[in-house]
């Protein structure tokens, strides 16, 4: 688990950079470097990683 790495999309809806930010940062919060916008990281990675959760959202 070296390179771990998280990516999450900037919430501010003029900017919505993609911005990769290291595993060590999660609960963290990080600053867009595109429009400097505070971005909480999230501490559990949501993008399909986990084997443990199949609950698919009912929307
Ligand atoms: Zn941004």
């Amino acid at each position: 688990m070296a390179a771990d790495t998280v990516r999450i999309m900037c919430p501010n809806l003029t900017c919505r950079k993609v911005l990769a930010v290291p595993g060590n940062a999660r609960g963290k919060t990080v600053r867009c470097k595109n429009c400097g916008t505070n971005i909480r990281v999230p501490a559990v990675n949501a993008n399909g990683d986990g084997h443990a959760k199949s609950s698919a959202p009912a929307a």
